[in-house]
């Protein structure tokens, strides 16, 4: 077979799996629901069968510090854990043995491209919906969508969003909305906030394609 014809035919199947993949993966989001009940352990894993890409976060000792250990850590339970986080593909038996030897650390997931082929992006609202109100008035109505509360009492809303558009992490939107994209994470539940406050999926299914 040419060149040619092993390209077209592998474009055939990534095209396919595109279909199909949304689909085969919709099952699982109820899943979510469980994520408050459960451990960190089993988050991981209702995570990763989900097609996400969840990371170990460093979390809060019981005198209030931080899991790193710095005295005046700036993101107190709110960091990744290892440095090359951003690259390394997902392992779960590997965040499992994390979890394992640190039981105060937290969760958290991955923008942007996702083992599932999905691309994420969050909007990370840090205080009341109406923070969205301006944007919404400007750009249109948001559409429903996955969404948590946060553990200072915001909302993370997550999209799908067509990876040639996705923005640069870190964009400032409006006042106290930031986007969470490819190179940036979110804590999530069941992750215990520095407040005492836990993240929780206030609504559960698959990520809506934002346009
Ligand atoms: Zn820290």
């Amino acid at each position: 077979m040419s060149a040619a014809s092993d390209l077209a035919r592998d474009e055939h199947i990534v095209a396919h799996l595109r279909r199909t993949e949304p689909r085969a993966i919709h099952h699982g989001w109820d899943d979510l629901h469980m994520v408050g009940q459960t451990d960190r352990r089993d988050a991981i894993r209702i995570y990763a069968r989900l097609g996400l890409h969840p990371i170990i976060v460093h979390g809060l000792r019981a005198d209030g510090e931080c899991t790193c250990g710095r005295p005046a850590c700036a993101a107190r339970g709110k960091h990744p854990v290892l440095r090359a986080w951003q690259t390394m593909p997902l392992d779960v038996a590997a965040l499992d043995a994390m979890l394992i030897s640190e039981w105060r650390y937290s969760v958290g997931l991955r923008m942007g491209a996702q083992p599932s082929g999905m691309h994420l992006v969050c909007l990370d609202v840090d205080g009341p919906r109406d923070l969205l109100t301006p944007l919404e008035a400007e750009h249109g109505a948001l559409p429903p969508t996955l969404t948590a509360r946060t553990g200072r009492g915001g909302q993370h809303l997550i999209y799908q969003i067509d990876p040639a558009l996705a923005p640069r992490n870190r964009v400032r939107l409006a006042p106290g909305v930031d986007v969470r994209a490819e190179g940036g994470m979110i804590v999530a539940a069941p992750s215990r906030h520095a407040s005492g406050n836990r993240y929780e999926w206030l609504a559960v299914r698959q990520p809506e394609v934002l346009r």
